[in-house]
């Protein structure tokens, strides 16, 4: 059915079930983890010969290396559409670490100082802000999506004090893709910048990030390859080089001066003034491949067939008995292929691990690194949360969350589809054999 899959490793991969038959695993934890390109482990092998040393060394093979990493960095500015003149991008580890360093570079001393973040975000763009700023949450509405008219409304109440508003280009919990450009625009309004964490919206939409002079474009761009079939560990922080030019970088060591003496450090320009210690060459080398592949199946045909294995999913999972599902299933048109799900009375875990053993079927289950985000859209009481705090250890609510990568297919959706209905009819069952604790009558 699906093409894309002979671009995938390890795809005929076969797992053990809980009755030792073995099964083509079915991946449906794509947003944690995508599985590699077999472009990106050819480029790994077919790079291997030249690894050495960035900028360290002149011997040929360290030059080959060192020019590969310096003219990666406009093909990666290419693919999320910055222009080079006004935009640089800094290698890091992945988006937490991208995200940490900006937080560490913006911070003034001024405590007035406001970062506007979402009631949507995964902990990385949420947690590193709150130490160093005052921090404020643009509201979701009823469905979970972002509230432009709260946004708004608070970039007004703040007068002008708002330095940054930062949002998660796509949800990794209900898989909505906020309107990156709008917010620019309505931030850009009100002379704060935006940064956007792609962690999830990478792999799945064209994103263009314009130029200083457009009013919606994006100031600040966060992502990390392993989410885009490139494992070995890139993550990208894409910002205005003007930005990095001021003050000090946080990690300090080899590659980040011009020079130093026993009392004076010149920092070095941006980029490599934020990359501190040895870069990971094959990180890069990774991530161009996947790039160049990702070009060559074309962004726009990679949304229209993950959009069309939501719907099917989503129409499907409809039909069963006693399902939740945690998102619009109505209009999915701003969605990436991420559904939030749970079949009442099964704990959330209990049900991960039923579809993992039974069917092979890898999922996700619990709070996806957003608690706040995921205790709204249980609705959980002040009570309820109060006593997940006091006692850390209980149970935690959560939910099962089936995301897309651009290589599934109708055929692996119906394998879980008759799972799910198999589990839903004969609970009791599942239950005792996975939870027998649990006190489900
Ligand atoms: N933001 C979002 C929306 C994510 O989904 C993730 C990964 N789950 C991250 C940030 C963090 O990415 P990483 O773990 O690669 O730093």
């Amino acid at each position: 059915e699906n093409n894309y899959r002979e671009l995938i490793v390890g795809i005929n991969t076969k797992v053990p079930l809980s009755n030792k038959k073995l099964v083509a695993a079915i991946n449906f934890d794509n947003a944690a983890t995508t599985p590699p390109f077999v472009s990106v482990i050819q480029e790994i092998n077919n790079f291997a010969p030249w690894y050495s040393s960035i900028h360290r060394g002149t011997g040929y093979k360290s030059k080959i290396s060192s020019d590969f990493y310096d003219d990666s960095r406009n093909e990666v500015l290419n693919f999320v559409g910055a222009d080079p003149y006004y935009y640089t991008a800094v290698y890091l580890k992945n988006t937490t670490e991208a995200i940490n360093k900006i937080s560490y570079r913006m911070y003034t001393k001024n405590k007035r100082c406001v970062i506007l973040s979402t009631s949507m975000e995964h902990h990385s763009n949420d947690l590193p802000w709150r130490d160093k700023f005052k921090v404020d949450y643009i509201d979701v509405d009823n469905t979970g999506r972002l509230s432009l008219k709260d946004m708004e409304k608070k970039l007004r109440k703040y007068n002008g004090e708002v330095k940054l508003v930062t949002i998660s280009g796509a949800s990794n919990v209900t898989g909505y893709v906020n309107p990156i450009y709008k917010a620019a625009q309505i931030a850009h309004k009100y002379n704060a910048k935006i940064l956007v964490d792609a962690a999830q919206l990478i792999s799945h939409r064209k994103i263009s990030m314009g130029n200083p002079y457009s009013i919606n474009h994006i100031d600040f761009l966060a992502f990390s390859s392993h989410k885009m079939y490139s494992p070995f560990g890139i993550g990208v922080l894409i910002g205005p080089k003007e930005f990095f030019e001021n003050g000090e970088p946080e990690y300090k060591g080899g590659g980040v001066v011009k020079i130093v003496t026993k009392n004076t450090v010149i920092y070095d320009d941006p980029p490599e003034k934020d990359e501190a210690g040895t870069p990971n060459i094959m990180g890069v080398v990774a991530l161009i491949a996947a790039i160049k592949t990702l070009n060559s199946i074309g962004m726009e045909n990679i949304e229209e067939h993950e959009k069309k294995l939501l719907k099917y999913t989503i129409d499907n999972l409809r039909e069963i008995k006693d399902i939740e599902i945690y998102c619009d299933t109505q209009n999915i048109s701003d969605r990436i292929g991420i559904i939030p799900f749970n079949i009442k009375d099964i704990p959330h875990d209990t049900l991960a691990s039923i579809l993992s053993c039974e069917a092979g079927i890898s999922v996700r289950s619990g709070c996806f690194c957003a608690h706040p985000y995921v205790q709204k859209i249980l609705k959980l009481s002040e009570k309820q949360i109060k006593s997940y705090i006091k006692y850390p250890q209980s149970p935690r609510p959560g939910m099962v969350r089936i995301s897309f990568g651009l290589y599934n297919t109708t055929e692996e959706v119906d394998v879980l589809i008759e799972m799910l209905k198999k589990i839903s009819q004969n609970k009791e069952d599942y239950i005792q054999r996975y939870c027998p604790e649990s006190n489900f009558k």
